[in-house]
């Protein structure tokens, strides 16, 4: 669900993705922060860095202050592994983590896979991502997260991104999505992964901005589009 704004824009890449390109600093980083921040809410002793664990503190302080203010209440759903389903009757399932080399194996064919950071399960339902660069311009990987975890009973819907750049405050920004966006977002989904197989590579900005992993190996991006 990561890469759900580059599956909306182009299919071709999926099944193409060639050998995982080696963590930068930034993302090893953004990982030990991830674990950091769950390790600390199932109350397990972490051996991240002190930076990580630093950053995941304030993080961690950050969302309970909010959990508190925006009085949400609910189960709170911690780096849970979910598909979704192309069909419009199951809206998605939680699945086992993926292994090291980050492939989801029990997903099935057809299914989009990915890991919520954070979720409260309650009356409302609250998904929350954590991000420790810069913010993405597209909400795809939230919105898709929404959709697996939407049920019919639930109120509002909110989804957001936890910000925390290394050295400046943590924020959080929230944003609800209608009904009608998810259902818009899961009808696009849906196109999305019929198309995976069949569809031509389609170029465009995304091939460099959204990174790409068969961008190596494209017949037609992104170098040699213009
Ligand atoms: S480089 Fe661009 S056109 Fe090629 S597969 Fe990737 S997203 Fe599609």
């Amino acid at each position: 669900m990561s890469r759900a704004d580059l599956l909306l824009a182009c299919q071709w890449w999926v099944g193409r993705e060639g050998p995982p390109e080696k963590p930068g600093r930034a993302a090893v980083f953004g990982t030990a922060v991830h674990a950091a921040v769950a390790n600390g809410f199932l109350g397990l002793r972490s051996n991240e860095s002190p930076e990580a664990e630093e950053r995941a503190g304030a993080i961690r302080s950050a969302l309970l202050d909010y959990f508190r203010e925006e009085g949400w209440e609910g189960k709170l759903l911690i780096e849970r592994s979910v598909a979704v389903l192309p069909s419009s009757r199951l809206p998605g399932r939680f699945i086992s983590a993926p292994d090291a080399a980050h492939v989801y194996l029990d997903a099935l064919p057809g299914e989009l896979p990915g890991t919520v950071d954070l979720a409260v399960d309650g009356k409302d339902l609250l998904v929350l991502d954590h991000k420790t660069g810069k913010l993405p311009a597209e909400g795809g990987q939230l919105k898709s997260l929404a959709v697996a975890l939407a049920r019919p009973e639930h109120g509002r819907i909110v989804v957001g991104y936890v910000h925390a750049p290394w050295g400046k405050k943590v924020r959080i920004h929230p944003a609800e999505a209608s009904r009608e966006e998810l259902a818009e977002h899961r009808w696009r989904l849906a196109l999305a992964l019929a198309g995976v197989g069949i569809a031509g590579p389609t170029p465009g900005e995304h091939c460099k901005a959204l990174y790409c992993p068969a961008r190596f190996s494209c017949p037609v991006g992104p170098d040699k589009y213009v």
